[in-house]
């Protein structure tokens, strides 16, 4: 047999206490118990969104939450600018066209990061747009917008904030009260360490107030109808009560471990990644000053199919990546590592991919690229 480990972007390895948390037997949701889960869930997840506004969780994909984070503030008819620079910002144009928002498309080239000059240019050309839709870590393309960036372009401008932060929570830094951002729309699968299946929204005051009369059509999304249930730390529905007892469980080890600590295993995770794969001789598809710490694309070597290396990689040591998506399919390959990762599994991933890359007749010399990922780990943990 073959020991199979994920390095997908999502749905991500979980902890055996997540794993026994999700066998737990059922509870009344409309009773005592259920009310002091909620209660401990929403005030861990506001000290992951580093936020004192409400957290909603919804039972759904992470894209039910990018919906409800345009149809509970905009209107039909609404001018919205979405600045993408991959498959997830192309996602949120489409939810926002989905629903009769006029969508200015702000494209960038995949692989970079959003330009704050040129988004600077667009907010001044569209004064009248109603929200700026974007994503904090392009899973697609492995590249982190910095929101420090994106919060000096927008200014002092009355533009409500979205923010798609589904691969990046937990994982990378998002001080949302700090950033003054409106709208952060997070998901179970990625950095949170448990399945895929709940989604998050935290909204800010003024986003609340659009909420009043924007006009979109919404029912199972619907943040008003949240936040009235959540008072009494209930819901407008049954609420998805395995992945609820994998979430307080995941949340008391994120905490326990530190959300400071959490960020600079990935970080370490991320670098290391990187210093091997280059040293491998392989090509970053993303831009290095914006590299993300929760995923690295990379061009699929020269005369290598990678649909056959990553087939080769699972077949032999289970060791299991993604593929690209989108524009970049058949460009690129991508390691997913984060949420339940450490700087051991950085080196797994790479002793897999060299040795993969040598089975199919690729120059690499065995031990280059691992070698390097361990002086780095060794100085850093020291
Ligand atoms: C995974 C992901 C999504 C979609 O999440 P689903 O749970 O598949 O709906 C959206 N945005 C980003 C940035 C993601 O990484």
């Amino acid at each position: 047999m073959v020991k199979m480990r994920l390095f997908i972007p999502g749905p991500t390895p979980i902890t055996p206490e997540v794993q026994k948390a999700l066998s737990s037997p059922m509870i009344n949701h409309r009773g005592p118990e259920y009310e002091a889960l909620q209660s401990e869930i929403i005030e861990n997840l506001k000290k992951v969104f580093k936020t004192s506004n409400p957290v909603i969780v919804f039972p759904s994909a992470g894209t039910g939450a990018m919906e409800a984070a345009v149809v509970n503030f905009l209107s039909p008819g609404d001018k919205v600018i979405c600045a993408s620079i991959g498959v997830f910002g192309d996602r949120f144009a489409s939810i926002a066209k989905a629903f009769g928002a006029e969508v200015v498309k702000l494209d960038f080239e995949w692989g970079k990061a959003i330009d704050p000059d040129k988004l600077k240019k667009c907010l001044d050309e569209n004064p009248d747009a109603k929200a700026l839709l974007m994503t904090h870590n392009e899973t697609s393309t492995g590249v982190t917008n910095d929101l420090k960036e994106i919060k000096e372009a927008i200014g002092d401008r009355e533009i409500l904030w979205i923010v798609d932060a589904i691969s990046s929570l937990v994982a990378i830094d998002l001080p949302t009260d700090e950033l003054g951002i409106d709208v952060v729309v997070g998901g179970s699968q990625k950095a949170f360490m448990i399945p895929p299946g709940l989604s998050f929204l935290c909204v800010s005051q003024r986003a609340l107030e659009k909420s009043e009369s924007a006009q979109m059509p919404r029912f199972y999304f619907d943040v008003k109808s949240m936040l009235k249930s959540m008072e009494r730390n209930q819901t407008p529905y049954t609420p998805a009560l395995p992945q609820l007892f994998a979430l307080r469980e995941a949340l008391r080890q994120i905490l326990e471990e530190g959300l400071e600590n959490v960020q600079r295993r990935h970080q370490l995770v991320g670098e290391a990644i990187r210093r091997g794969v280059k040293a491998m001789g392989l090509k970053l598809f993303g831009d290095e000053k914006y590299a993300s710490n929760t995923v690295t694309a990379i061009y699929n070597p020269e005369g290598i199919d990678g649909r056959k290396l990553r087939s080769l990689l699972r077949t032999k040591f289970g060791v299991v990546l993604a593929g690209g998506q989108g524009a970049v399919q058949n460009t690129i390959f991508r390691i997913g590592h984060l949420g339940y990762v450490d700087v051991i599994d950085a080196l797994v991933a790479l002793s897999a991919l060299e040795m993969g890359l040598k089975i199919m007749g690729y120059p690499v010399e065995l031990g280059k690229a691992v070698r390097e990922a361990e002086e780095f780990i060794a100085r850093e943990v020291q």
